[in-house]
């Protein structure tokens, strides 16, 4: 017999360790928690729907992960630090074996940024994740999309495009490893967030497209941004699958990637540079902020350059 609903929250139980900023955890109507003196709260919520944000084929493992992934990359973007966690799951058939093996995604990644699962609801429907995250940062210190500056470089982390390409592959075959890897098990961007606190002016995360996310900066800060295509970075795997059209295009204007877009001050740079040595993570400056509205990507050549497809939209 399936376990019931209790019986699988018991089961993410076993697995929570207690930590002290978490006065009561599973088990009760709520969870009590003890935000540190001086800190504001960074909250966000995101759902992860089967066959829309994850492929009907990925491992429960990978599900886990991205579910919490995604999450975390948006505290990075606030430059918060992780802090708590509650998981809604939503599952066809009470099935251990499935929770355990998502657990094994999304438990190891809690631990490795330090985000205590601390609630969350267990019912019957359609597979759907919903995790709500909670960050902590200091009060007034959060990057936001609203504080970009004329003259702002514009840049962004890692690379661009892979899960983008990844997933154009998996309608034919099965993807590049490499690219398949970045779909499903994105990197948060955590520590690199928290160091841009001081030095950047306006982040967010790339989960739309690249020009999509940016867009929400310039909107909220009332700015215009030029993007140089050519200067977007691209994975050896990207490089050496896709010819150049069809990577501008992933880059551009492909989901999923969870890096970060950020503004800062040219007199950044070499800070910036340096962190890159410091993380291990690429920083590439691909554009300037503006007066105006809207990006504007160009190409080489300094003319105008348009993807076929600017970003995600749920209801588009
Ligand atoms: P209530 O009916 O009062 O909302 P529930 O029976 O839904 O309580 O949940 C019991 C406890 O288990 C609560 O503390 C809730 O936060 C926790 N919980 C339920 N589902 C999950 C889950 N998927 N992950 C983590 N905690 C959960
Ligand atoms: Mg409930």
């Amino acid at each position: 017999m399936n376990p019931g609903e209790f019986d699988l929250i018991a089961r993410i139980r076993s697995r929570i360790a207690a930590r002290a900023d978490v006065v009561l955890g599973i088990g009760d109507d709520a969870a009590l928690l003890q935000p540190p003196a001086g800190m504001q709260l960074a909250v966000t919520a995101d759902t992860l729907n089967a066959g829309v944000h994850f492929p009907e084929s990925a491992a429960a493992a990978d599900i886990g992960w991205k579910a919490l992934a995604v999450n975390l990359s948006d505290l990075a973007a606030m430059g918060a630090r992780p802090a708590w966690c509650t998981l809604s799951l939503s599952l066809p058939v009470s099935d251990p074996a499935w929770v355990d093996a998502f657990l094994d995604g999304f438990l190891p990644l809690a631990q490795a940024h330090g985000i205590g699962l601390v609630g969350g609801d267990t019912t019957r429907g359609p597979l759907s994740i919903s995790v709500t995250a909670i960050g902590l940062v200091e009060s007034g210190c959060a990057l936001r999309r609203d504080a970009a500056q004329v003259g702002d470089d514009v840049w962004v982390t890692g690379t661009l495009g892979d899960a983008g390409a990844a997933l154009a592959q998996l309608d034919a075959s099965e993807p590049e490893p490499f690219l398949r890897s970045r779909l499903d098990r994105p990197t948060p961007r955590l520590a690199a967030g928290q160091a841009l606190i001081g030095l950047a002016h306006a982040c967010v995360d790339v989960s739309d497209g690249l020009l999509a996310d940016l867009g929400h900066i310039c909107a909220r800060s009332g700015v215009a941004a030029q993007v140089q295509v050519a200067a977007l970075p691209a994975s050896a795997a990207l490089l050496q699958t896709f010819a150049v059209a069809q990577r501008a295009e992933f880059q551009a204007g492909g989901g999923d990637d969870y890096e970060l877009c950020f503004t800062a001050p040219a007199d950044a740079r070499e800070r910036i540079e340096a962190l890159a040595q410091i993380l291990d993570l690429r920083f590439t400056r691909i554009g300037i902020i503006r007066t105006g509205q809207g990006v504007l990507a160009v190409d080489a050549q300094g003319n105008r350059w348009q993807p076929s497809r600017q970003g995600y939209d749920h209801f588009a």
